[in-house]
């Protein structure tokens, strides 16, 4: 349940790209679809993205919220002033405006912090989109007072088969969709995915701007997508773990229930903890947990890991047995314990020097401790209940705290 395919990063990147290609391949009946029920589908991106600031605003999500602002606006700025043949009046310089404008008001998303929608954070973010008209607005007016005819042809490059905004328009577009697309597919964010597939989306609609009905086809699903990564978002609040951005004990309850014939589930928890929050301070501790769950990240063998409660985490590893997940524990016991982790200068370091039973050395740059864990670890050979198998790996680690600790003990 936690861990599920659509949550990966490559599903998320390529599920836009993937109703894309339906959209394309059916283009013809979109469009007589569309234009069959103009009324509704004209509208539907102004509900949709309404109902998503509502709901972002129920589930303390700004950062959608301003996602869906500004696509409203941008697409109320297509509705009421690029109706008209592109070759006509400013059409096409208005086109591109909004083209290089709403990819760097997606971006400037990142600059504001995720919270309730009413904040000082969104009202800022709203001033920045009225900025944006406005300077547009100053920019028509330059180009009525010039007496600008074809800016596009005098001054930038067209290429009439690829898209009628500016090629450089084109090449921009596409340079940020692809950066947003990197930010999927190394941090996998809600706020990655939403920017992304809004970005994307976007961009389609303003290269294939000649395509009937393309706006509403995009922006309405865009809501749509904007919509199922806010249920996505409440979904993520609940499953994971905040402080080390893993899945939590909900998740690992909910994937307990799924299990097959075997299994193994590890017990682990932190060494001597206690002292070394008395030591260095309850952040320099979070700063350790976050340690401990990033090395567990990189675990393999297909293993799923969960934050358990306080110092303790539990990985998973379905249809191994305890001796095929050795190996991996192991390794992790030891990537953790060759780590030297660097203190930060939190304000509450360091309460008291004695370092209690961790290796500590000062090093010129800052200082440097070493941080070890113990494993316990049984398999579903003899039971399956899960209960049991907790149990008695809760036993094992209790085992491998009392024969010295930083170790992996089977039940
Ligand atoms: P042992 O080697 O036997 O496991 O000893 P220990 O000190 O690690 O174990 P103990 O259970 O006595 O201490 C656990 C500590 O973990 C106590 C608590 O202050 C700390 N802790 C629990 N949750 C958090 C957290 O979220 N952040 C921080 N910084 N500390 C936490
Ligand atoms: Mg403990
Ligand atoms: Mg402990």
């Amino acid at each position: 349940m936690s861990f599920s395919i659509v949550t990966t990063h490559w599903f998320r990147l390529s599920f836009p790209l993937l109703l894309l290609t339906f959209i394309y391949f059916g283009l013809d009946s979109a469009i007589t679809f569309t234009r069959s029920n103009l009324g509704i589908l004209t509208n539907l991106p102004y509900v949709l993205f309404a109902c998503s600031i509502l709901l972002s605003h129920a589930f303390k999500q700004s950062r959608i919220a301003m996602v869906s602002t500004a696509l409203l606006i941008a697409y109320w700025l297509i509705q009421f002033r690029l109706q008209t043949k592109l070759s006509s009046g400013t059409t096409i310089l208005e086109l591109s405006l909004l083209a290089a404008l709403l990819p760097v008001a997606l971006a400037l998303v990142y600059s504001h912090k995720n919270g309730p929608l009413l904040s000082r954070s969104y009202f800022i973010y709203l001033c920045t989109l009225g900025f944006f008209c406005f300077w547009c607005y100053l920019t028509l007016g330059h180009f009525y007072d010039g007496g600008f005819n074809d800016i596009n042809n005098t001054f930038l490059f067209v290429v009439p088969d690829v898209s009628k905004i500016p090629f450089i328009l084109v090449v921009y577009s596409l340079a940020m969709v692809l950066t947003f697309a990197i930010c999927v597919s190394s941090k996998n964010r809600i706020t990655d995915v939403v920017i992304y597939s809004s970005a994307l989306l976007s961009t389609v609609t303003f290269v294939y701007f000649h395509i009937p009905y393309i706006s509403s086809m995009m922006f309405s699903l865009s809501g749509i997508l904007l919509l199922i990564y806010l249920l996505s978002a409440s979904y993520e609040l609940a499953f994971k773990d905040l402080l080390t951005d893993i899945p939590g004990r909900l998740a690992l309850e909910s994937d307990l229930r799924y299990l097959g014939r075997r299994f193994t589930i590890a017990m682990i928890d932190i060494d001597h903890f206690k002292s070394f929050n008395d030591t260095y301070g309850h952040d320099t501790g979070d700063d350790v947990l976050r340690l401990v769950a990033s090395k567990m990240k990189h675990i393999g063998g297909g293993a799923r890991i969960y934050r358990y409660g306080g110092e303790e985490f539990t990985v998973l590893f379905k249809g191994k047995t305890v001796e095929q997940s050795l190996d991996y524990l192991e390794l992790l016991r030891a990537s953790i314990e060759s780590y030297d982790m660097i203190l930060r200068d939190h304000d509450t370091r360091p309460k008291d020097q004695k370092a209690g039973a961790q290796k500590r050395k000062s090093k010129k740059q800052g200082d440097l401790v070493n941080i070890t864990i113990s494993i316990g670890v049984c398999d579903s050979q003899e039971t399956r209940s899960v209960k049991t198998i907790m149990k008695r790996a809760d036993e094992a680690l209790y085992k491998a705290k009392n024969s010295g600790r930083n170790r992996v003990c089977s039940a």
